[in-house]
């Protein structure tokens, strides 16, 4: 998420700020600031949109003094865009000013606190407990307040610090989120990310969670929380601009897909408290939940792909029945929607035209609307009765990755919190699915440390023509976004059958080498897919399949295999989406497409 920079050293600051955001605008933001320590006060200049508005607002950098200062793009995750929440944010009496990246999970708790003690906030982010912390627990000696004050955090950040009181000084620390430290010649600097500080060195130090760093113009002291020294090593970049900004990867795509045990991460953990589900964005009381007698979802392209699996996971959770439908057909169909209908939306961007007249005809008929949306303030968050925000940050790839896998855990989030209210999760099954939805960061780690087979298992199989992705049950939903991973960013002609459903017709098109991608990881239907396996498998089909690892007979059905590893049942698709995105993401490269910019897509759809 978003863009940190910072400057110590003997130039004006504001012009390194203002360059140093703009190469990391690739991030994505929705507004942006800076703030220099001028000598005798710090002077912050923030607005919300682009960075051309920061640059009209300061004079390119021109009218703010000071060789020491901070910067920031913001992507927005608590409170919504707008010039007063956009960082750095003040302390109370603007002595201390900081810069976050990532979510302060215990926010809420921490502001009651400090307003409970006299003080007053100013904005609607999480961001500016810290500020308020720093001066609240300020006792002379910045880095030790700072110390202090992590100890009372939770969740993610990376941070920037510095005082009115210390002009010589930037305390930098992160946990969960990336900072970079960057190394000049009497300047220092810091950065969310290699790209800004490109144009000034070429060697910095990583910081490991929970370290800090103390800047000043002549070093770069590294500490852990206990104050003792930690020796790093200096790393050279070698890459050019373009690189740095994909992480070192070739592609945004890439880049996204190993980005996903952190977006889950992001979006389940803030809402688990003490093995609790807490959705605090839901304003309807369990009566209300109670008297729903069916749940419709809207969405398009592969957010209505999560519908679809959500559609399975919340009749088996939920006992509800669940529609899930094409936004753009929704509108059109004289849909049977009421006040007893609970209509979810989903969308990346939250802009989605389809989907947002879709909602809006689902809220004239009197229907609930919860949305589960991307980019916080956007129309559909605004417009729907509650939003659940998957904090996956700005998606910059043009093929969804982490936004599909943080709206599955968002969807997992509320079966577990809708059944416990329902009573049709009971307490064991509950504390399973908690358990289970928490460990699928490091489970998608192990599947993506298993990337090399895929890649092998693409060049062996990309001159294909026609793919068809089978599955039954959730495995069907999910075939129907590896289907479309394929084919939009590799224009592989693709299609997803349910299982049982091809030999209704559909077989008469399988032929000597046609590629069958068979996901069979739903263990109650294992062997009705093995049989579907074996049905296309004699008339020619060349067949991979993909499994969970206990199911090694596969091997023998199928003459390619992926494994993944075992997790409950429903949540499934959250691991075995991976190496299909990571297949369409190989194959689209080894046939040279852009992967990126696919032809003829758009990131955000914002026409009917
Ligand atoms: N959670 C913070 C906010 O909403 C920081 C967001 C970011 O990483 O840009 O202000």
């Amino acid at each position: 998420m978003c863009g940190i920079v910072g400057y110590i050293g003997y130039e004006q600051a504001a012009p390194f700020l203002l360059s140093g955001l703009e190469k990391l605008e690739y991030r994505g933001y929705d507004s942006a600031g800076i703030c220099l320590n001028d000598g005798k006060e710090l002077i912050v200049k923030k607005t919300k949109g682009k960075l051309l508005e920061l640059k009209k607002l300061t004079n390119n950098g021109a009218d703010i003094n000071g060789t020491v200062g901070i910067g920031h793009t913001r992507w927005a995750t608590h409170g919504e865009p707008s010039d007063v929440n956009a960082h750095p944010h003040l302390s109370d009496s603007c002595r201390f000013a900081v810069v976050h990246n990532g979510i302060i999970e215990n926010y809420l708790q921490l502001k009651d606190y400090l307003i409970s003690k006299g003080m007053t906030f100013r904005s609607k982010t999480d961001t500016e407990v810290i500020a308020q912390l720093i001066e609240f627990y300020y006792d002379g000696d910045l880095v030790d307040t700072v110390i202090k004050v992590l100890g009372k955090l939770d969740g993610s950040y990376a941070l920037g610090v510095i005082s009115r009181d210390c002009p010589d000084e930037i305390i930098a620390v992160r946990k969960e989120s990336p900072l970079i430290i960057g190394l000049g010649e009497n300047e220092n600097y810091i950065a969310s990310d290699v790209p800004a500080i490109l144009a000034k060195t070429r060697n910095i130090y990583r910081l490991e969670n929970n370290e800090i760093a103390i800047l000043r113009r002549d070093g770069v002291k590294i500490i852990n929380t206990d104050r003792e020294d930690v020796v790093k090593k200096i790393e050279t970049i070698n890459w050019d601009i373009d690189a740095a900004e994909k992480g070192g990867y070739e592609h945004f795509m890439f880049k996204e897909i190993m980005e996903q045990p952190k977006a889950i991460h992001d979006t389940v953990a803030p809402r688990i408290k003490n093995g609790r589900v807490v959705l605090d964005e839901i304003n309807l009381t369990p009566e209300q939940f109670k008297g729903f007698n069916k749940i419709n979802i809207l969405a398009c392209g592969s957010a209505y792909h999560v519908g679809v699996v959500a559609k399975y996971v919340f009749e088996k959770y939920l006992r509800i029945p669940v529609e899930a439908d094409l936004a753009s057909e929704f509108r059109y169909r004289d849909p049977i929607v009421n006040e007893k209908t609970l209509t979810i939306v989903i969308s990346q961007s939250g802009e989605t035209a389809d989907t947002k007249e879709a909602m809006k005809e689902a809220k004239r008929r009197g229907s609930h609307v919860i949305s589960i949306v991307n980019v916080v303030g956007s129309a559909i968050a605004c417009e729907s009765d509650d939003v659940i925000y998957t904090w996956a940050g700005p998606e910059i790839a043009v093929a969804t990755t982490k936004a599909y896998s943080t709206q599955l855990a968002v969807v997992y989030l509320m079966a577990i919190y809708f059944g416990d209210i329902l009573g049709t999760v009971k307490k064991d099954q509950y504390d399973e699915l908690v358990s289970e939805l928490l460990s699928l960061p490091e489970k998608i780690k192990t599947v993506l440390a298993n990337e090399e087979k895929v890649q092998y298992l693409a060049s062996k199989l990309f001159n294909c023509m026609d793919v068809f992705f089978i599955g039954r049950n959730i495995d069907y939903a999910l075939s129907l976004e590896g289907s479309l991973k394929l084919k939009e960013i590799s224009y592989i002609h693709s299609e997803a059958y349910a299982a049982g459903e091809l030999k209704h017709g559909t077989i008469s098109l399988i032929e000597d080498g046609t590629l069958v991608i068979a996901l069979a990881t739903h263990e109650p239907l294992i062997a009705k897919t093995i049989s579907n396996m074996e049905e296309v498998r004699t008339r020619g089909a060349n067949v991979l399949c993909l499994a969970c690892e206990d199911h090694k007979e596969i091997e023998s059905v199928a003459q390619n295999t992926i494994f993944i590893p075992k997790c409950c049942d429903m949540m499934l698709p959250s691991l075995a989406v991976v190496p299909l995105q990571l297949f369409a993401y190989y194959v689209a490269s080894l046939k040279g497409c852009d992967i990126d910019k696919p032809r003829n897509l758009a990131k955000s759809v914002t026409v009917e």
